[in-house]
């Protein structure tokens, strides 16, 4: 299906609706252009999401990650193999590791096993996740930070191995705030049904600005190592910060699953600012939504839900009509971006950064 004769014909005909030689893409444009959605949760032998994903001309990265309460590390892979073999040609995936056996002389050695059987199995990559530096703690009692060098063999093993790494390092600033001062509706909403991980409540855990150091640190001390932080990499409340970030790091780029709500904030104060923001760092942002499908989801609801995100999401970037949406209170402008942007944003940079096979970057 993603041959290259059709992804011939797919680029004479996207020149041809969209206009030869067009710098902008429209909102009809949606179904024509090759996408990837890099941040996607297939837990599930259910394959709908895949299905609206070639319907609406999209490959899926699916994520494997240790969350307490999920399907476990190797039940989740299990999930997207079985994805994979359905639609070798729509779906790859990332790979996760657990800190369970944190305390253990064969941590490293153990988890360096685990990771290599995955990669020989496909895996472009693995995720790192909010429980180091928020949940797991030492023997000593002390917080996991991701910048302990316990972890540094295991990287340096995916570094050669020529693999990716993930990071949901932290979580949004609103996290340490009340709820009714929090920017976006969705944080809003999460934690309140997360009192757990709403550190507002809990002051005795880590800070933003010491995770997000700790986060730095670690990127700052393996530069031979391919970093995508995700949701903006928790620097979502500020395209400047991010920015500096970008500068400092360019071993990192970062995915917008889960975050366009907060460019969608910024862009109501400051609309030129965020695009300018987009266009400068091309290279370094990826497309992807954070939605997902579990053994107990409503196939269909889930279908539904990952299509209109997509279509709201491409209507923002690549048109510049007013708009609403349930996480942000009042109305937005799309930021039309060029198409060349666009192009970068939502598949280049996604097969640059994940070492997406050629046969699959399309
Ligand atoms: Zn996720």
């Amino acid at each position: 299906m993603r041959s290259f004769v059709r992804t011939i014909q797919f680029s004479a005909l996207v020149l041809l609706s969209a206009g030869c030689g067009s710098e902008y893409y429209s909102a009809a444009d949606f179904q024509k252009v090759e996408k990837i959605d890099t941040h996607t949760h297939l837990n599930s032998l259910d394959t709908s999401l895949v299905e609206q994903a070639r319907q609406d001309n999209f490959l899926l990265l699916t994520i494997n990650v240790d969350v307490p309460g999920y399907a476990t590390v190797d039940e989740q892979k299990k999930y997207a193999l079985h994805q994979i073999e359905k639609f070798p040609d729509d779906v790859k995936f990332l790979t996760a590791f657990t800190l369970q056996n944190w305390s253990s002389d064969n941590w490293q050695s153990e988890t360096i096993e685990q990771l290599r059987l995955a990669f020989r199995e496909g895996a472009l990559g693995i995720k790192l996740w909010k429980n180091i530096g928020m949940v797991y703690k030492d023997s000593a009692g002390q917080f996991i930070m991701i910048d302990d060098p316990k972890f540094d063999p295991v990287i340096d093993f995916i570094i050669k191995e020529n693999k990716t790494v993930m990071a949901h390092i932290g979580e949004p600033k609103n996290c340490w705030l009340p709820l009714e001062k929090m920017t976006v509706n969705n944080d809003r909403n999460y934690f309140k049904n997360h009192p757990e991980y709403h550190m507002y409540l809990h002051p005795e855990y880590p800070s933003y600005d010491e995770i997000i150091s700790a986060r730095d640190r670690f990127v700052e001390k393996h530069p031979d190592m391919r970093f995508v932080g995700a949701h903006l990499g928790s620097l979502e409340w500020d395209v400047d910060e991010l920015a500096k970030r970008l500068d400092r790091f360019p071993n990192m780029a970062v995915d917008v699953a889960a975050r366009v709500p907060h460019l969608q904030f910024q862009s109501q104060t400051n609309r030129d600012k965020v695009r300018d923001f987009l266009i400068k760092y091309k290279d370094r942002i990826i497309y992807a939504t954070d939605e997902g499908i579990s053994t107990d989801s409503d196939p269909a609801q889930a279908k539904t839900e990952l299509h209109d995100h997509w279509l709201r999401d491409w209507k923002y970037f690549a048109t510049d009509e007013m708009m609403t949406a349930g996480e942000v209170n009042g109305e937005f402008q799309g930021l039309k971006l060029p198409r060349e942007v666009i192009d970068k944003i939502y598949h280049d940079n996604a097969v640059t950064w994940f070492e997406i096979p050629s046969e699959n970057g399309r």
